[in-house]
């Protein structure tokens, strides 16, 4: 089955769908077969402005609802994720390039987030009313902020869409959304499906590229926070634009997780973990295990467990059931996966399995482990962001924990060991918004995500992100 995506042409804006002011469109592509699905508008400034108007517009009546009235609105949402999450789903391959046989893993997490922020309005907190100074009581509020602007990137759309509207709406801010100008399909439909039950200019749909589109909404005086998922340049162009307004700034950016895997790990475990995490959705995953750091005694047999399993892996049409892995985003995309595994391999790495391009129309790349690049080689420094993983060794804790943090990028991490206390010590040391042990990848709404370091600040999923969304406000009364 083919959706008709090319029906999804234009913004959503204050409950109207128009095309970009100046006409300028965008063709979107299904990577699995280089196809155009169709045009999106290409937005400027003027498409923000009015974004902007519709959303300041739409602001005070719906920050006006009780918490209750906002949660019952967005259980309504979660409701129409779940009926039409088949659909969502089919978008998502199509537009991705995800295989139909395993995309379930985010779409339940998808559905479940919607849950989670839907009830998160009723429990936000703060700090107990009283008298802290004679005569006076003083008591916190949490308000909105305003308008937010949300930009999303192309490897979840929907469901990295989902940890930007649902704090957001939650708290009770208006939301005007970006999506990646590759993959802004399940977005648009997100918002035809719910224009009858957000009230219009709560949720707007912006389409167009980060630099025009995105530059604009980093740069509006009028919007009060700015949220990005992506790469760590892009989050670093939104902070810079940012600046001038000193909106808030909220980076979920880029990974490079290490695998530490001792002596004492289960090996099948961990080979197993990597087979399913590492390749799923072609790599592209911030948080995917692609950076293991093998205990020297174990290493040659892991290499050769490790290198087994991935030539195992079943590439091809995403459509098709039996499917494990689908291309990557784009062809520019898959020359940069291929750029970093030729030059590690020029540089005396060794390819042990994959490495090369897939054949046929589609953007594939082989799934693919590198043994034995150096510490300081871009493969191992920079974010791949496909189905690439290294393998590296460390004779000792100390030195898998220095390489391990040996890296500009903060966001995920897993430990495997049967040692509790090792476990313990190389939680607390490893500098990872999120460190597993003897696992690597779930999660869950009610637990924070987010990065140190150059993966960003600020925390998506839970109700850490939810009071991001939110100003503290102090009121002192005299009596
Ligand atoms: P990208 O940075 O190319 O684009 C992300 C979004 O930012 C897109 O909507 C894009 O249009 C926009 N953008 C780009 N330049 C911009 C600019 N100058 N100003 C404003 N907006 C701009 O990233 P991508 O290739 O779509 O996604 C992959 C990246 O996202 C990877 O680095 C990945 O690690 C990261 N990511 C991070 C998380 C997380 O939770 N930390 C989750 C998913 C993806």
């Amino acid at each position: 089955m083919s959706s008709d995506l090319s029906s999804l042409n234009s913004n959503f804006i204050g409950g109207d769908w128009r095309a970009a002011h100046s006409g300028a469109t965008d063709a979107v592509v299904n990577p699995a077969t280089g196809a155009v699905i169709g045009e999106v508008p290409a937005s400027d400034a003027a498409d923000v402005d009015a974004a902007v108007s519709a959303a300041s517009a739409a602001f005070p009546a719906w920050a006006a609802l009780t918490p209750r009235e906002r949660s019952e609105i967005l259980h309504r949402v979660a409701d129409i994720v779940d009926e039409n999450i088949d659909e969502l789903s089919r978008i998502e391959c199509e537009n991705v390039g995800k295989p139909v046989g395993i995309v379930e893993f985010e779409m339940d997490l998808t559905k479940d987030n919607w849950r989670f922020f839907a009830s998160s309005c009723r429990f936000l907190e703060g700090k107990a009313a009283g008298e802290y100074m004679a005569g006076y009581t003083s008591m916190i509020r949490r308000d909105p902020l305003g308008v937010v602007a949300s930009i999303t990137p192309w490897n979840y759309p929907l469901n990295m869409a989902t940890w930007k509207l649902g704090p957001a709406l939650a708290a009770g801010n208006t939301v005007i959304l970006k999506p990646s100008e590759l993959t802004p399909y399940s977005v648009l439909r997100l918002a035809e499906l719910t224009a009858d039950v957000l009230p219009a200019g709560v949720f707007n749909v912006i389409c167009g590229q980060g630099a025009v589109a995105g530059a604009a909404l980093s740069e509006h005086p009028d919007i009060a926070m700015i949220s990005i998922t992506g790469s760590v340049g892009a989050g670093k162009a939104v902070a810079r634009a940012a600046s001038d307004s000193l909106k808030r700034v909220h980076l979920e950016l880029g990974g490079k997780a290490p695998v530490i895997v001792f002596d004492d790990a289960d090996i099948a475990a961990v080979v197993e973990n990597l087979k399913g995490m590492s390749f799923y959705n072609s790599g592209q995953d911030c948080t995917a295990p692609c950076r293991v750091i093998a205990g020297s005694k174990i290493h040659d047999d892991f290499v050769n467990q490790l290198t087994d399993a991935v030539a195992s892996i079943n590439v091809g049409d995403p459509m098709s059931d039996a499917t494990e892995m689908g291309p990557v985003i784009s062809d520019v995309h898959r020359s940069r996966v291929a750029g970093y595994v030729d030059r590690a391999r020029e540089a005396g790495a060794e390819v042990t399995v994959g490495g090369s391009m897939g054949s046929g129309p589609g953007y594939f790349y082989e799934p693919t482990v590198v043994v034995g690049p150096g510490q300081s080689s871009e493969i191992v420094q920079r974010e791949v962001f496909g189905p690439v993983v290294t393998v590296q060794t460390a004779a000792d804790e100390e030195t898998a924990l220095a390489m391990a943090n040996d890296v500009d990028y903060g966001l995920a991490a897993s430990v495997w060991t049967a040692d509790v206390g090792r476990a313990m010590r190389m939680s607390k040391a490893l500098q990872f918004g999120a460190v597993w042990v003897n696992d690597h990848i779930p999660i869950v709404s009610e637990m924070p995500h987010g990065g140190f370091k150059q993966s960003g600040y600020g925390k998506d999923m839970s109700m850490y992100a939810v009071e991001a969304y939110t100003e503290v406000k102090h009121v002192m009364i005299k009596h």
